[in-house]
């Protein structure tokens, strides 16, 4: 099938937006081609929000876990982690991972709250979304060491190299990028999206963080996700519809449940 449409793999559409807002986002982004969007919660202050949402609105899908700044010091365990995302209307098990910028002292408490939720995605058979910061080799050896071959998942604005990228692919994760490979500062990051396999990329927002240029520095939302296919185009020398289509398909590889 020719998928036409984008689809926003990764975003917060629903941050600090009073409903009015939040509908005109969400409007916008399917004005602007950009038909379902990935709206992640990052714990358990915005979880039933997240799925409300993915219930009253048809382009809003919902994955949720417990990010891994979040509650800094908790480890919850797997029966929790399966309950908490067991929820049929969650695609996902994410985000979740590594963060080495905001939380340097003591990793020992995020690595296993990392392995439990990887723990929690393959028994769920859910796809993993990972956010990782300065902790890149960390997060792929626990991920290759508890088996999250099985379950599969994305790479949540991936800001890795090559090697990096490579380790990945190898687990069959889809590699995402988002508006940071559009900034002139990101050269090594645009060598890899020139470079990933067609059949493993997908773009994201991560809105409303990383506005891609040419709106670097503004408020990001899931419309803007063309400006990130479109340098993907160009880095990649892919026509615009081939990226669209590639990512499209590529996360329906993931949730076959969501194709439209
Ligand atoms: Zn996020």
């Amino acid at each position: 099938m020719l998928n036409t449409h984008l689809i926003d793999s990764h975003c917060h559409v629903h941050f600090g937006q009073d409903k009015a807002a939040l509908k005109e986002r969400i409007e916008t982004a399917i004005t602007n081609n950009v038909r379902q969007m990935l709206c992640i919660s990052i714990d358990e202050t915005d979880k039933d929000e997240v799925i409300k949402l993915s219930q009253d609105e048809e382009s809003i899908l919902a994955a949720a876990a417990i990010h891994p700044t979040h509650n800094p010091g908790q480890v919850q365990t797997i029966d929790y982690l399966l309950d908490y995302c067991s929820d049929k209307n969650l695609i996902a098990v994410g985000e979740t991972g590594l963060d080495y910028f905001h939380i340097k002292e003591d990793t020992d408490w995020q690595k296993q709250r990392f392995i439990n939720h990887i723990n929690t995605a393959i028994e769920l058979d859910k796809p993993l979304i990972i956010h990782t910061r300065d902790s890149m080799d960390d997060t792929l050896d626990l991920l290759e060491s508890q088996g999250a071959k099985k379950c599969r998942g994305i790479m949540h604005c991936f800001t890795g190299d090559w090697q990096q990228a490579k380790r990945a692919l190898k687990m069959d994760f889809k590699i995402s990028f988002s508006g940071i490979v559009t900034f002139n500062s990101a050269r090594v990051l645009q060598q890899v999206a020139a470079k990933v396999p067609l059949d493993s990329i997908l773009v994201e927002t991560d809105s409303p963080y990383l506005a891609p240029v040419p709106y670097r520095g503004k408020a990001n939302q899931p419309a803007y996700v063309v400006h990130v296919a479109e340098k993907l185009s160009e880095l990649r020398q892919q026509n615009l519809s081939e990226i669209t289509c590639a990512t499209t398909r590529n996360f329906y590889d993931l949730f076959p449940q969501t194709a439209v």
